[in-house]
């Protein structure tokens, strides 16, 4: 037998599937896993790596994120890479970088990087191929980005002709490879939706088995509402379902996602399919302009805002609204209304503190959660430590420390469940013939380094990544590989690189 590419030997290997570790070696041979267990013959790999003491698993998948625009500007992808990510889900919460209809880009509230050609899905991928990212991706097709382009800005029902446009795009991007169709229902254009169009344009997904995945329509007050609602739309479109960063905001609300997940589990014991995904911290992230209105701010709000990105004010980044009033010698009111009616409010990204605890642990100890860091990949400002800290902190905190989940069970969730949904297919599995997407790392000393005030440090003990057989990280050194692919849904790429 010819010799491997790559040999890792003596890691203790989590091979995705939630059973314990075992040790042994694993050869790559191209972009594959060629053997697991006890390699045969024994020839040195022309690369050989010494993992005892470490784990071995699949390459983490990152299933929630806003990086359609950061694979074209940003293809190192360090933030997410150096996590020990090796595989992304973009075009989340209603925002997907394609298609772009009539070269007239809706406006929307995620920027989605460099000029490209965004037509249609099939492109966007071309485009993101071209760029050689360091992880794989694969996208959602956005609600809003196609309802801003389609009907402008309109605060009403579509007509016939408009419902059949936007739903021939969800069958277009489908075809050309989307794993499903995300809504952004709190945002605008998508909070103009009524349920009815939301059901017409999940229509097509249930012939493919593809995924509805929703940021809803209010995750606070009427959490409970916006659940049912997510549900009806399951069942009448008869699709797989996807709830996006689950979460109970505003403190009177502290405690409710017990009761959203127990109408999750009873929908799935009915014969739904419902998943979710949750990210490891109890502040949110987004565009500042789409929380508060100027005629009725929600003070209660500004009070646990701080600022991520702010051009017009790059010297408040990364710090409370209360903390800049109080510099000022001015009212919290005063420098919310500044910073709303300054002149580029609008790609202001802003963090709050919103969530409770005991939801955040209630959602990753559930059976059906997998992880998504929601990261806004806005590198000039001081982003939520999110963007660069997600998949290591579930491994620090929430393994380590409080024990919410085990290893093996953290370390499914993010790769062959995530892999499985999201139809990354022959990746998640440290198994002969999978991908070779593999992560090492010392299960002891992983963990993030990025908090709200240093933001973008990388995270500790991610000893080596690798994406498609080659290696992209070792030893903190990104080796610009630029080994990830564009991905179709539940199909593997056509043909393998070098
Ligand atoms: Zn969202």
């Amino acid at each position: 037998m010819a010799q491997p590419d790559l040999a890792i030997r003596g890691a203790r290997i989590l091979d995705g599937s939630g059973a314990p570790a075992f040790e042994g070696d694993v050869s790559v041979r191209g972009a594959r896993i060629e053997a697991v267990g006890a390699l045969p013959g024994g020839a040195a790999a022309r690369r050989e790596i010494d993992a005892r003491g470490r784990v071995l698993a699949p390459g983490f998948v990152d299933v929630h994120t806003h990086d359609d625009g950061a694979l074209l500007a940003h293809p190192g992808m360090e933030f997410k890479l150096s996590q020990g990510v090796t595989s992304v889900v973009v075009g989340n919460c209603g925002f997907s970088a394609a298609p772009v209809l009539g070269g007239v880009p809706g406006a929307t509230a995620i920027r989605f990087g460099p000029a490209a050609d965004r037509r249609d899905t099939a492109a966007y991928r071309a485009a993101v191929d071209a760029a050689r990212p360091a992880v794989n991706a694969v996208a959602l097709v956005g609600h809003n980005s196609l309802r801003s382009q389609v009907l402008g800005a309109a605060e009403r029902a579509p007509t016939a002709a408009e419902l059949a446009a936007m739903r021939g795009e969800v069958e277009r991007a489908l075809e050309q490879g989307a794993c499903g169709f995300s809504t952004g229902l709190v945002y605008t254009p998508g909070r103009y939706a009524r349920t009815e169009e939301v059901v017409e344009l999940a229509r097509p997904l249930a012939a493919r088995g593809a995924l509805y995945a929703t940021h809803m329509r209010n995750e606070g007050d009427l959490l409970l509402d916006s659940i049912e609602e997510t549900l009806r739309i399951g069942r009448e479109a008869g699709c797989a379902v996807h709830v996006s960063h689950h979460k109970a905001a505003g403190l009177r609300n502290f405690g409710k996602v017990g009761e959203s997940l127990a109408r999750i589990d009873r929908a799935n014991a009915e014969g739904m399919d419902v998943t979710l995904d949750v990210y490891p911290y109890t502040a949110s992230s987004g565009p500042m302009a789409e929380y508060f209105r100027l005629e009725r701010l929600d003070l209660e709000l500004a009070a646990v805002t701080r600022l991520a990105s702010c051009p017009d004010f790059r010297e408040w980044e990364g710090r409370g609204l209360t903390e800049i009033a109080a510099e000022l010698g001015v009212s919290l009111e005063a420098v919310t209304r500044r910073i709303l009616s300054s002149p580029r409010a609008r790609e202001t990204i802003c963090i709050q503190f919103i969530m409770d605890e005991g939801d955040v642990e209630a959602n990753l100890r559930h059976p059906r959660a997998m992880v998504g860091s929601d990261g806004i990949p806005d590198l000039r400002g001081r982003p939520h430590p999110r963007l660069f800290g997600t998949c290591p902190r579930v491994l620090a905190r929430y393994v380590r420390e409080r024990g919410v989940l085990s290893l093996p069970e953290a370390v499914r969730r993010m790769t062959s469940l995530s892999c499985e949904r999201f139809g990354l297919a022959g990746r998640g599995r440290v198994a002969p013939g999978a991908f070779a997407d593999l992560v090492l790392f010392d299960p002891e000393v992983v963990a993030d380094a990025a908090t709200y005030e240093e933001p973008k440090r990388e995270s500790r003990g991610i000893a080596c990544v690798i994406v498609n057989g080659a290696v992209a990280l070792e030893d903190g050194r990104h080796t610009g590989a630029g080994a990830g692919r564009a991905l179709r849904y539940r199909a593997e790429p056509e043909e393998e690189r070098p």
